[in-house]
């Protein structure tokens, strides 16, 4: 089964908006509630077998069951009689909360840290419906906008390029993808981004094809990913680091004192937090963007792929916390990733010890070389080029070296799955070409 996410832009009318904004805010105290109810059954569950607690103690009768998914779910039908606004909202959409609740909860009994928190106004995006009978888009002429650009919410309305949300009515939305063949609307979130100015529809679709892994093939390249330069390849390859947010940041430094000058909670405050809510916006969206347009660069030049398999939140809290922040290079590696899988190449992380240490060319220990030394010079060969570059080509050493040879007639053929914005099929074909 093979399940992917599209996230398109919708524009809802002002009635709707401030509809679906009370569903969000609702949706936020049911999960509060739910949240309450766990709390108060674990706290009743614990006591101090020495002494008895003088502030507080939380007593409920023991046949009580644990407040589980299933059980919270019965108690909805409850809460709905003596909450009015708890009825306004889609049946499924409320008992996705109770779901996520739960999600939350298993999450963080297997992580063993990370309570779950309540969340407080305005602090609740998203809510969910998760059953479609048939696609609820209702797109003319496939929905591609042929212009580019988005285009004004009245010629969407013209175009008919419509989602339809029970209880909500019909959206219009920017389908500038359409959904590709075979597949079914599974699921549908509406995200509200930049201060629930702008929002979105996250269409979980799903196809009934089961895709073999990639395995190792054709040309492989090695990236070091750094801040001198944003990545170096083992065929030195650069890009210029991103600045994304260091040159926006006066900017923001101009709205955000706007912000501090206007009375709290007042009209013209909320006006100028949206200002900063939506740079902020865009600054990841430019962002991501530039991650994604790498990621094609990279696949358009080889077939496999490795990269250091280094845990960023680390070096994100040292001293250079903000340049590494503002590549958010997890963010690329994740995305790389998927770009990988979406044209089919081998994406490969390889273990980041010591890449920066060893010697591409004999394979002998340099030393640590501090942050400052730019370049790599070996004293046993003699071998010299850029510090990043030497980097690159170990982790492209390790990452062959890595490969476990398949014998040809083994090697999975990967099923022909056209994507939109992909070019899988031709690649498909080079790749066979080559094997
Ligand atoms: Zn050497």
């Amino acid at each position: 089964m093979l399940t992917l996410n599209y996230t398109y832009r919708i524009y809802p009318s002002s009635d709707q908006q401030a509809q679906m904004l009370e569903w969000l805010e609702t949706c936020r105290r049911l999960y509060n509630r739910c949240l309450r109810d766990l709390k108060d059954w674990i706290n009743s569950r614990k006591c101090s077998v020495d002494y008895c607690s003088l502030e507080k103690e939380y007593i409920m009768s023991p046949d009580i069951p644990f407040p589980n998914y299933l059980e919270q779910k019965r108690q909805l039908t409850q809460w709905k009689k003596t909450d009015p606004f708890l009825k306004d909202v889609y049946s499924q959409t409320a008992q996705d909360v109770v779901k996520r609740m739960h999600n939350t909860w298993e999450a963080f009994k297997q992580r063993g840290s990370g309570f779950p928190r309540y969340k407080k106004f305005g602090q609740y995006h998203s809510f969910y419906y998760p059953q479609f009978k048939d696609n609820p888009i209702t797109a003319e002429s496939g929905g591609i906008n042929r212009d580019g650009g988005i285009p004004s919410p009245r010629r969407l309305f013209k175009r008919g390029c419509q989602i339809k949300l029970p209880m909500i009515g019909l959206v219009p939305i920017n389908q500038h993808r359409p959904v590709p063949d075979g597949f079914k609307v599974k699921g549908v979130r509406v995200v509200s981004r930049a201060r629930n100015t702008q929002w979105y529809v996250v269409v979980t679709i799903q196809c009934d094809v089961s895709i073999p892994d990639t395995q190792p093939f054709g040309r492989a390249i090695g990236i070091d990913i750094g801040l001198e330069n944003f990545l170096t390849t083992s065929d030195n390859f650069t890009v210029v680091p991103c600045r994304f947010f260091r040159d926006l940041q006066s900017r923001l430094k101009v709205l955000q004192r706007r912000v501090s000058r206007k009375q709290k909670r007042s009209k013209n405050w909320e006006k100028s937090q949206i200002k900063v809510a939506r740079l902020h916006h865009q600054i990841a969206n430019t962002r991501k963007n530039f991650h994604l347009h790498i990621a094609h660069q990279l696949c358009d030049q080889a077939d496999s792929i490795f990269v250091e398999d280094i845990d960023f939140r680390v070096s994100s809290k040292g001293f250079l916390g903000k340049q590494m922040l503002d590549g958010a290079f997890g963010q690329f590696r994740a995305l790389l990733q998927w770009v990988c899988w979406k044209r089919g190449k081998y994406f490969g992380q390889v273990d980041h010890r010591f890449t920066s240490q060893i010697c591409p060319n004999c394979n002998s220990h340099t030393g640590k070389k501090d942050l400052s030394v730019r370049e790599h010079q070996c004293s046993e060969c003699g071998y010299q080029t850029t510090r990043d570059h030497a980097a690159a080509e170990v982790i492209k050493q390790r990452g062959e070296s890595s490969i476990v040879p398949l014998d040809g007639r083994e090697r999975k053929q990967p099923t022909e799955c056209v994507l939109a914005g992909s070019n899988k099929t031709s690649q498909v074909q080079r790749r066979n070409a080559l094997l």
